[in-house]
C-alpha cells in the first residue's frame, strides 16, 4: 500500500471538524458571514491565521520544511472544504498563496529564513504591486522605474488596485529596471516595507463603500538590492511563477456551501399558489445544472496536475 493511500481521509475530516468546533470563535464566524467581499476582513483573517498557526495548520499547501503540515492534496481539499462549511474566513492570501511560494521557489536562503516564518505567523501582512494605471492585462508594459543607486534601488511611479495596501506591512512588486529588448526582459521582482519613506497610499472606495483597493504612489523610495527576488531583469519569470499559485486560490468549496443554502431556502419559500419554490420544475432544473457544474468543478480540482512547491 502506498504512503498516500494509507491516510484515512474520513478520520482526517473528523479531526478537522473537531478542531473547527473547538477553535473557531463565534465572532470570527460572524465577521466572515458579514463580509461581502472576495477578500477576508483583514483583522479577522489575521486572528484566524494566528489560531491556525498555533496548530501548525496556517499553510496546508506548504512543504513541511517551511512550516507546512505535510498533508496530501486530498487532505488540503478536505481542510478547505471543512473550513468553508464551518464559516471560517480564508487566511491572508497575498502572503500564504503568493509571496510564500515565490520565496520558496526563487528566494535566497536568507530571504526564506527571514520572511517565511513571519508570513506564516501573520506578523507580516503582504500586498501585491503588479497592476499600474496603464498596465493591467498587458502587465509587461509596466513602467514603474527602479534605478540602481549604491546598494539600493530608487523607485518612482505608481501601482493601482492594490488590495489591502492600507493594511499591509510589506509589498512584493514588479518594477522596470531596463527598457532594452522585449518589455518582459526589463522587469525585476522586489520586496519592500510599506513604511519606507516616499510611499503614499490613496484609498479607492468600492461601490459598497468599503476600502479594499488602493492606488500607491512611490516618490524616490529606497529599496535595498538585497530585497530583489531572482536576478535583475528576470522578474517576469518570478511573476509568472507566482501567478500559478495565485490561480490555485480559487476552489469549489464555497460553491457547494452556497448551493446547499439555496436548496434549503427554496424549500421554505412559496409561490402565490402555495407551491414550494423547490417544487418548481424550471427552478429545480436550474439548481440541478448548477449542482452538476459544481460537482464537475470539484472533480477537476481533485485531478492533478496542480502547482507543487519545492521540497
Ligand atoms: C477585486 C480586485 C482586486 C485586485 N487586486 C489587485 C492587487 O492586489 N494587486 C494588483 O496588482 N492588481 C490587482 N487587481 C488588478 C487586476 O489584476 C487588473 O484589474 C487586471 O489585471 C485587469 O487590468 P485592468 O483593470 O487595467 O483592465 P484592462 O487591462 O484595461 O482591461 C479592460 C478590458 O479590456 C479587455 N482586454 C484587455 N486587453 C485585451 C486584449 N488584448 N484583447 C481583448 N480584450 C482585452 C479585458 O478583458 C477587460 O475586459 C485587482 C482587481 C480587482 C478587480
Amino acid at each position: 500500500m502506498s504512503e498516500q493511500s494509507a491516510i484515512d481521509h474520513e478520520a482526517f475530516r473528523q479531526e478537522v471538524r473537531a478542531f473547527l468546533d473547538a477553535n473557531l470563535p463565534a465572532d470570527i464566524r460572524e465577521a466572515t458571514r458579514l463580509t461581502a467581499s472576495m477578500f477576508p476582513h483583514m483583522p479577522t483573517a489575521i486572528a484566524w491565521q494566528k489560531i491556525l498557526h498555533r496548530q501548525g495548520w496556517a499553510a496546508p499547501h506548504w512543504p513541511v520544511e517551511f512550516g507546512g503540515p505535510g498533508w496530501d492534496l486530498h487532505q488540503q481539499m478536505i481542510f478547505r472544504e471543512e473550513q468553508d462549511l464551518a464559516g471560517a474566513p480564508s487566511t491572508i492570501m497575498q502572503g500564504l498563496f503568493m509571496c510564500g511560494p515565490v520565496l520558496m521557489g526563487h528566494g535566497t536562503k536568507a530571504q526564506q529564513e527571514y520572511y517565511l516564518p513571519r508570513l506564516l505567523s501573520a506578523e507580516h501582512i503582504w500586498c501585491q504591486g503588479y497592476s499600474e494605471p496603464a498596465s493591467g492585462s498587458d502587465l509587461a508594459s509596466l513602467k514603474m522605474s527602479a534605478v540602481p543607486d549604491g546598494d539600493d534601488y530608487i523607485l518612482n511611479g505608481s501601482k493601482i488596485w492594490t488590495s489591502n495596501a492600507h493594511e499591509a506591512s510589506h509589498m512584493f512588486l514588479l518594477v522596470r529596471t531596463s527598457t532594452e529588448g522585449r518589455p518582459q526582459q526589463g522587469i525585476t521582482f522586489l520586496l519592500l516595507e510599506m513604511d519606507s519613506p516616499g510611499i503614499t497610499v490613496e484609498p479607492i472606495i468600492n461601490l459598497n463603500g468599503v476600502q479594499e483597493q488602493n492606488q500607491v504612489f512611490f516618490d524616490d523610495v529606497r529599496v535595498p538590492q538585497a530585497n530583489r527576488v531572482g536576478a535583475e531583469n528576470d522578474g517576469w519569470t518570478v511573476a509568472k511563477y507566482l501567478l500559478e499559485f495565485e490561480r490555485s486560490m480559487s476552489y469549489a468549496a464555497p460553491l457547494k456551501k452556497r448551493l446547499r443554502q439555496i436548496r434549503r431556502s427554496a424549500a421554505e419559500e412559496f409561490a402565490a399558489d402555495g407551491t414550494p419554490l423547490i417544487d418548481d420544475r424550471v427552478f429545480r432544473r436550474k439548481l440541478a445544472e448548477a449542482e452538476i457544474n459544481a460537482r464537475a468543478f470539484i472533480a477537476t480540482e481533485m485531478a492533478p496536475p496542480v502547482p507543487q512547491l519545492p521540497c
